[in-house]
């Protein structure tokens, strides 16, 4: 397949060369051979599929929230080509055999993908560490979704396994103990945010950096929601992500999303925002991934003190961003976007493969349409059917290859998705 005038993230005019599996070509102007499909990308945006470090795809155990099936495709219709999932599913992914379990669930998968092993009390590290792990975690420092909550003894034992495994550890970094209980008689949707606070954060990561460095493990702190945090990682040689929807909403949002904006961290004030965002912009904020955690509509309206935390984002993640980066008066660039959702998380993954548009990369490539659409719940493709983004502009991929192959189509408004040939892509083995 020839892919003719595409731009690339950093704006330069390329035509792409795919032969089977991979990119074989980056020129100013390339012929097409014999038989070769065509691909007039007429100006368009031509960037690499998306590595989301951080999705809940919630098989085996929750497949009324999502299965790989519908978070795959979910994931093809955003951008996304590469997905690597949590371990809080029912079984948790704390043994071999519940992995095994699960990677068999994978084989469902339209996307590639990775797969974290779990740390609970109970876990067991030799069994996981003889499997084709992406990373530990994420390691539950506070409870959220699946009650895995570890100790400071847990959470050090992980790390000096992991890090004689030469492993990546990912941590959900919260302290418990800061949590404010006078929040608890509240019960409008803002109460979360009020208790699970940002000196939470704050205080859990910066004790989560002491003990990685205690034993030379190597951290990438999940969903950081404050500046703070993100300042306590920059420049060491630990990474951080933010998600969307702490880089753009905050808790004013709440008034009209209730319990649909709950999640974990929660939502923080706009100030918080503004900061985070900023450090996505100036790269202090190494990587963007969604905490894509979707909860059906129906568990979701309960109060605030009952509803499950979490929102879908995966199909949304580089839409959004890319809509503000066309956005005149916003500071983000295409290219940050390209570096913060492929690039950065595709080499602190360790795949060398994925996350670049270049000679011998994967071509997992997508192709984006040149007007905005707004985000439509409805229309989006994980089960869960609703977003915390609707009607804000989106910039849709029309076409995402997977490895060569057609992962997803979007013509005329017709949509279409590849079969599920999604592999395994950590841990050096399928
Ligand atoms: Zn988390």
């Amino acid at each position: 397949m020839l892919v003719v005038d595409a731009t690339l993230g950093d704006g330069r005019r390329r035509d792409v060369r795919i032969t089977d599996d991979r990119v074989a070509a980056v020129e100013v102007a390339l012929s097409p051979g014999d038989g070769e499909r065509v691909v007039d990308a007429d100006g368009r945006l031509l960037l690499p599929g998306a590595v989301d470090a951080h999705v809940h795809f919630r098989e085996p155990g929750f497949a009324r929230k999502e299965t790989w099936g519908t978070g795959s495709r979910s994931a093809a219709a955003g951008g996304v080509t590469t997905a690597v999932d949590q371990p809080n599913t029912a079984p948790p992914t704390t043994t071999g055999a519940a992995f095994d379990r699960k990677a068999r669930l994978a084989r469902a998968a339209a996307v590639d993908y990775g797969i974290n092993g779990g740390v609970t009390a109970d876990w067991e590290p030799d069994e996981l560490f003889d499997r084709p792990l992406c990373a530990l975690g994420e390691v539950f420092l506070a409870d959220s979704t699946g009650d895995m909550g570890v100790d400071e003894a847990a959470f050090r034992t992980a790390l000096s396994r992991a890090a004689a495994a030469a492993t990546l550890v990912t941590v959900h970094a919260e302290d418990a103990a800061l949590f404010d209980d006078d929040a608890r008689d509240r019960s409008d949707p803002d109460a979360w945010s009020a208790y699970r606070t940002a000196e939470a954060e704050v205080a859990a990561v910066e004790r989560a950096l002491e003990l990685a460095d205690a034993v030379g493990a190597r951290l990438h702190v999940a969903h950081t929601s404050t500046p703070e945090a993100v300042d306590l990682v920059a420049g060491t040689r630990h990474t951080c992500e933010a998600t969307p929807h702490h880089l753009l909403l905050d808790r004013s949002a709440l008034d009209d999303l209730g319990t649909l904006g709950r999640m974990n961290p929660p939502l923080r004030s706009p100030a918080r925002r503004a900061a985070l965002y900023e450090r996505l912009v100036d790269g202090r904020v190494d990587v963007v991934a969604t905490d894509h955690a979707p909860h059906t509509r129906a568990e979701k309206d309960a109060g605030v003190w009952s509803a499950p935390s979490g929102v879908p984002g995966v199909e949304t993640m580089v839409p959004l961003l890319l809509a503000r980066a066309r956005d005149e008066t916003d500071p983000l660039t295409v290219d940050r976007v390209r570096e913060a959702a492929a690039r950065a998380p595709a080499d602190r993954l360790g795949l060398p493969s994925k996350g670049r548009i270049a000679p011998g990369a994967d071509a997992d490539v997508v192709l984006y349409e040149s007007a905005k659409r707004p985000v439509r719940g409805d229309a989006l493709h994980s089960r869960c059917c609703w977003t915390p983004f609707e009607d804000r502009p989106g910039v849709f991929p029309s076409l995402t290859l997977l490895r060569g192959e057609v992962a997803y189509e979007r013509r005329g408004g017709t949509e279409r998705f590849g079969p599920a040939r999604g592999r395994n892509v950590c841990g050096g083995r399928d």
